[in-house]
């Protein structure tokens, strides 16, 4: 067997372009004329290009040494792999909904009542978890139209939204999990490319990490330093460097959360801060 470390990939579908553009930030550079079944990327990668329902089983027979792939598919595949790390995208829900007139809002309303799903087996573990017997109508994808059409009382699926339930009719009665794309690994990894896994996940959550944040970078009467200090927390603490002939300036650099960059340059503004610069980050690592 190669040296190279195989990764499972969605072909297509929600998580292919998102999983190939996480991949490419974190150096294992894909051009999409080589997404086919197999694409090496230098020495060390070679990606296989699978449905995102399969990834499980390419990793759990060991085809694959890692995958990506949805937390619901793995959950429901059943398979000894181990989830290494959340991947930030496809996140959505599986919940239990009914139709918006029926008597049944309620779990226990379900005792006896079909229920449609592309999940039996976490729907079946849900329920009996519960103690509420179902009968389940095994449907391979728009379970929301079952309750239209007479074949099932409710459904459980997964939703981002909520928006494509409410067009057909039906309400949430209850969650079942969380999900979003995440690093999967089988039991065991095979010595020889141990050194690659542990490099993949460094650098995917190295990217990760970085997307979360933004660089700041803005020009500053020095005596204002300590109020925008108490702005500016960065990973340790702010930089600040000396303007070539303006003693009584500085600059400062920090790293900050992007979802507080609207917020901040009103205040910084305020300070005095000028020519305030935001630039991503392509990796952190602390
Ligand atoms: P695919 O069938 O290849 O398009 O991928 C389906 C997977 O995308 C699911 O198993 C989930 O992990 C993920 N996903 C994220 N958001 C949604 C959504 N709103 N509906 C269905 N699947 C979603």
């Amino acid at each position: 067997m190669s040296d190279r470390l195989k990764i499972a990939v969605p072909n297509k579908g929600r998580l292919s372009d998102r999983a190939v553009d996480l991949l490419s930030d974190a150096g294992l550079h894909v051009p999409k004329h080589a997404r086919r079944l197999l694409a090496n990327v230098d020495e060390r990668w070679q990606l296989l290009f699978v449905r995102t329902q399969d990834v499980p089983e390419y990793v759990a027979t060991g085809t694959a040494d890692v995958g990506i792939t949805g937390r619901d598919l793995v959950q429901e595949a059943g398979l000894a792999v181990k989830e290494l790390m959340p991947l930030g995208f496809g996140k959505c829900r599986m919940v239990v909904a009914v139709p918006k007139n029926a008597q049944h809002h309620g779990l226990t309303n379900l005792q006896n009542k079909r229920i449609a799903t592309a999940f039996p087996r976490i729907t079946r573990d849900f329920f009996r978890s519960k103690r509420v017997e179902i009968e389940i109508v095994p449907l391979s994808g728009a379970t929301e139209i079952a309750p239209q059409v007479g074949v099932a009382d409710a459904i459980v699926d997964l939703v981002e939204t909520g928006s494509t339930l409410r067009q057909h009719g039906l309400v949430e009665v209850e969650a079942i999990m969380d999900s979003e794309a995440i690093l999967i690994a089988g039991s065991e990894c095979r010595v020889e490319c141990r050194h690659l896994r542990i490099e993949l996940e460094a650098a995917l959550g190295s990217v990760l990490a970085a997307q979360q944040k933004r660089y700041l970078m803005l020009n500053l009467p020095l005596v204002k330093l300590a109020q925008v200090r108490e702005l500016l927390p960065g990973i340790t603490s702010p930089t600040v460097m000396n303007l070539l002939s303006r003693e009584d300036w500085v600059a400062v650099h920090s790293v900050v959360n992007e979802k507080d960059i609207n917020t901040l340059i009103p205040k910084l503004k305020e300070v005095g801060a000028q020519g305030i610069l935001v630039l991503p980050i392509e990796r952190m690592v602390s």
